[in-house]
């Protein structure tokens, strides 16, 4: 079906994607590992949970573009339907599969619910017959709001509050472009016991168990999860709060991978990465203020990076490095935040917080930077696509549809 397409937000989230402008988003990030040296001692049998957007979809692209490996991605989008779009990472996904195919390189997708025994058992039935084994990179880079436990049925949902007491700061609203001041209440012993049970490491400890249990982890496999400490600016509402305890859940489960793994000489990481806009991010209160202000100073500062280049700077710096791998911190974590932390950073973020307001804001924020990389997200505001044509809404996802599709061509791409 062909319509308009226009963005419709609503809250954080936009409920349209464009076809051809997460095409062209996905191209781009591709150039960018492209323009990177490549990957020679990379891995060349991936699999992604979390695959189809922000840092998943960035560490499936470096995978395939900067390794050549082969990749099998998982995620939960929605194909188009009616009068109405796919999600971007439907989108996102069809686009990186028929960039992989066009050369040659193999790529599938499982679209369901990660947290659920179906899709793991259909994940590995599908490896099991395509590779027949030897995974050397698991990539666990959901974010949820909600899990169901596969063993009780209980449905778990994740909220984003402090611990203990009510914390109060300012807030934008940052399409509207309009900062006020949000009083959060502390979140109940349930809502944190319930965070975990969402957002930490269980759900990553059963892939892993699943896929070694089926004996399909090469020898000295590595795996890694995706984490974010933050300044102490965030604290109460990241660290401190119910998501922090989840991400302490999900470093734990690091520890004890590490032991399972260690008969095949296999590595498990958590890595912390830099705050970025994506639709996770997007949806913590107060958080967009801080990464506005971020983007801004690290901008001045030219120490920008997206998704992309954060997953080029993990693979290339600490998980195949051509020399050393750099080092982890003290808690045993990968710092690819090491220059979102860097003191001449904080200093001016934590300064200009301090002083900004409704009049200041657009000086004083990168807040045009941050609406771009939401629209972005969602396919608009791309550059070269031609918004005032009608787009085929129905994209099928080549390995989902068993056809095989061309890539789209763009003029100058
Ligand atoms: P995102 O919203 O862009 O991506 C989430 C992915 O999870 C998507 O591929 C989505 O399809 C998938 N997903 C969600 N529910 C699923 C389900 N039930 N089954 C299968 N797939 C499902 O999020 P993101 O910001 O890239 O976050 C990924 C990880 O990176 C998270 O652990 C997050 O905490 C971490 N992280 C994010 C930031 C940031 O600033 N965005 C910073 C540091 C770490």
């Amino acid at each position: 079906m062909k319509m308009h397409v226009v963005p419709k937000v609503r809250g954080f989230v936009c409920t349209t994607a464009h076809p051809e402008g997460c095409a062209r988003h996905v191209l781009k990030q591709i150039q960018h590992t492209t323009s990177q040296p490549a990957l020679p001692s990379g891995p060349k049998k991936v699999l992604v949970i979390g695959a189809s957007t922000g840092y998943g979809l960035a560490s499936r692209i470096v995978s395939a573009f900067g390794a050549k490996a082969q990749t099998m991605g998982v995620f939960l989008e929605r194909a188009a339907h009616g009068t109405r779009t796919a999600s971007a990472g439907w989108y996102n996904t069809a686009a990186f599969e028929a960039e992989a195919h066009a050369i040659g390189l193999y790529a599938k997708s499982i679209n369901g619910d990660a947290f659920s025994e179906a899709v793991k058992r259909k994940t590995i039935e599908q490896i099991q017959h395509d590779w027949g084994g030897g995974i050397d990179l698991v990539v666990y880079s959901v974010a949820s709001p909600r899990r169901t436990d596969p063993k009780t049925g209980n449905c778990f949902h994740s909220v984003l509050k402090p611990i203990g007491n009510p914390y109060t700061n300012k807030t934008i609203d940052v399409l509207s472009g309009t900062l006020s001041t949000v009083c959060l209440q502390p979140a109940t012993p349930e809502e944190i016991a319930e965070t975990i049970a969402v957002m930490g490491g269980e759900d990553w400890m059963l892939w892993m168990e699943a896929l070694m249990e089926a004996n399909l982890l090469a020898k000295g496999v590595q795996t890694v999860a995706y984490s974010y400490l933050g300044p102490e600016l965030t604290e109460p509402i990241y660290t401190k709060g119910t998501i922090g305890q989840a991400k302490k859940h999900l470093e734990a489960s690091c520890m004890l991978l590490q032991q399972k793994l260690e008969p095949i000489s296999g590595k498990a990481f958590v890595s912390i990465n830099k705050a970025v806009v994506t639709q996770a991010s997007a949806a913590i209160p107060i958080v967009p203020l801080y990464i506005s202000l971020l983007y801004k100073v690290m901008k001045d500062q030219k120490l920008h990076e997206g998704c992309m280049e954060q997953i080029y700077r993990l693979y290339a710096g600490w998980l195949y490095p051509q020399t050393s791998p750099l080092p982890l911190d003290k808690g045993g974590l990968i710092r690819i935040d090491n220059w979102e932390m860097r003191p001449e950073v904080q200093h001016v973020v934590t300064e200009l917080w301090d002083q900004v307001n409704n009049e200041n804001l657009t000086k004083l924020t990168d807040l045009i930077g941050y609406r771009e990389a939401f629209y972005h997200l969602f396919g608009f505001e791309i550059e070269g696509v031609d918004y005032k044509q009608e787009s085929e809404i129905e994209i099928p996802i080549p390995s989902l549809t068993k056809k095989s599709i061309s890539p789209r061509v763009f003029p100058g791409s």
